[in-house]
């Protein structure tokens, strides 16, 4: 067990209460102990993140550049131990865990670069004599609520660029990982952040993160996790008129047509809906298959499914890792049952795994015959857990793909230029691929979707900056 870990508020590491978290690949494995902050704590990270603001927001370039620089640095030297106890908390295999810890650097070294690239605009007004300078100035404090399927990434690429753009920060991670949030702020507090610019909350989100969702003095929240849970960020953010960003679900389509690589397809299809344990906003839970190439697919597909090592996150050979928890497990298998009733086929896996350790071991499952009218096409399971719905032609597969409430990712096999363009111009969806899974993006470029999946600005890349700043415009008469 790791050291008992405290919250950091104003720049000292405070709590005792605590609470465990627990190795889902081994349920007697208890990961850490951690402090559970309380509404008062929270409270007192806000009124630090809000004294800190006015020197942090004014702070040259250069002070962000080190802290970031220093971070990814750190990040990256240690990416085998942090993505270990990554893999550790969340049950994401190593391989899995310890390329999540080399994005998060990376996260922080892009954002470093950012610091020195802050730019604005000066044009001339319609008056003569008048100049117009355009800026972009920090928002003040911005709460950071976190899910628990990215425990490092996910903070970083928001953390990142909140500290690039001068914000300082009150940050909440989901109570199943903090440990890996827990190590990215005590990296980020000793790469030399003055007190008060990053304060991390462990604790309940019913307690903590209404807190912050409570809190006339935060004024801006970028927020990752379930769909309930961002309506409550919305409509608190509109109570008191602040910026809000959420990342909410997901039923991403992976369409196939008959003019696919077979062997791309299947890569996409296993890769897209199974890897991470499926647990992706991202991952393509709804394979849409052309009438043609139907029945190879599914054949190739469980056959790649019947290889699959499924075990200990922490074991090498193991390429998927066990379901989070218990309750997520339940939801995976609630959904399977929930498929078959409505009519669909479980044509593999769907049963709990016995191994070595006690841990959430779910063989990942495929439904065929699926229609996307049943519930287990149009709600998010977020386990191992893809549909394939059968349809006659491109034009069916686009309708199908586009009906759903969510609209994060989508993707297309096929070796047809025309039908490619087509779906990357009409797809409702946020980020669109071909010939490639529906999850796995880069780190450079914007992230988000449509609809029922994102609401606010992109998050990453140089688009980051428009949630984490604010727009000025200022007139000089010279003259
Ligand atoms: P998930 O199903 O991914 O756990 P949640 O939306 O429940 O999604 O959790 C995402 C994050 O939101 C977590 O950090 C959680 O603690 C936090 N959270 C949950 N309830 C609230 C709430 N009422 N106010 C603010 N944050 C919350």
């Amino acid at each position: 067990m790791t050291a008992f870990r405290k919250n950091l508020i104003d720049g000292e590491w405070v709590g005792d209460a605590g609470s465990r978290n627990i190795n889902p690949s081994d349920t007697g494995d208890v990961v850490g102990e951690y402090a559970s902050a309380g509404v008062e704590q929270a409270g007192q990270a806000i009124a630090a993140a809000k004294a800190a603001f006015p020197a942090w927001s004014r702070s040259g370039p250069l002070a962000r550049h080190a802290v970031l620089k220093k971070a990814a640095d750190e990040i990256m030297a240690r990416k085998d131990e942090l993505g270990r106890n990554l893999a550790r908390e969340e049950g994401k295999t190593l391989a899995e865990g310890i390329g999540e810890t080399i994005r998060a650097a990376q996260i922080f070294d892009f954002f470093a670069g950012e610091t020195l690239r802050l730019s604005g605009e000066v044009v001339p007004s319609v008056r003569p004599g008048v100049g117009v300078e355009i800026t972009r100035e920090a928002v003040g404090v911005v709460g950071i609520i976190t899910p628990w399927n990215f425990p490092i990434a996910i903070p970083a690429w928001k953390i990142a660029p909140a500290l690039a753009h001068g914000n300082t920060i009150v940050f909440k991670p989901a109570e199943l990982v903090p440990e890996s949030a827990w190590s990215i702020v005590d990296i980020l507090h000793r790469a030399g952040l003055p007190k008060g610019v990053l304060n991390l909350v462990m604790g309940k989100g019913s307690v903590v993160g209404q807190a912050m969702l409570d809190s006339p003095d935060v004024n801006a929240i970028s927020f990752t996790g379930s769909v309930g849970t961002g309506k409550r960020v919305a409509a608190a953010s509109v109570e008191h008129m602040r910026k809000f960003q959420l990342e909410m679900g997901g039923k991403n389509p992976l369409v196939v047509l008959d003019d696919a690589d077979l062997a791309v397809a299947v890569d996409c299809a296993l890769n897209g809906a199974f890897f991470s344990t499926g647990q992706r906003c991202t991952a393509s839970s709804r394979l849409i298959v052309t009438e043609g190439i139907h029945d190879r697919f599914v054949d190739a597909l469980k056959e790649r499914m019947e290889k699959l090592v499924i075990g200990d996150a922490l074991d090498a050979q193991t390429q998927i890792g066990p379901v989070v928890d218990a309750t997520q497990l339940k939801q995976d298998e609630d959904y399977i049952a929930i498929g078959v009733r409505e009519g669909a086929t479980l044509a593999f896996g769907g049963e709990r795994l016995d191994r070595k350790t006690p841990g959430f071991y779910l063989k990942p499952a495929l439904l065929t015959e699926a229609t996307n009218a049943m519930r287990s096409s149009r709600e998010e399971i977020f386990g191992p857990v893809a549909s394939v719905i059968r349809v006659q032609d491109y034009d069916e597969a686009l309708a199908v793909a586009n009906d759903t409430p969510f609209g994060l990712t989508s993707g297309i096999c096929t070796t047809s230029l025309k039908h490619a363009t087509h779906f990357k111009r009409n797809s409702e969806a946020g980020m669109v691929m071909v010939n490639l899974p529906t999850a796995g993006v880069d780190f450079h470029v914007p992230f988000g979707g449509r609809k029922g999946s994102s609401f606010g600005p992109r998050e990453q890349g140089r688009y980051a900056m428009e949630f984490y700043t604010t727009v000025k415009t200022a007139y000089t008469f010279a003259g």
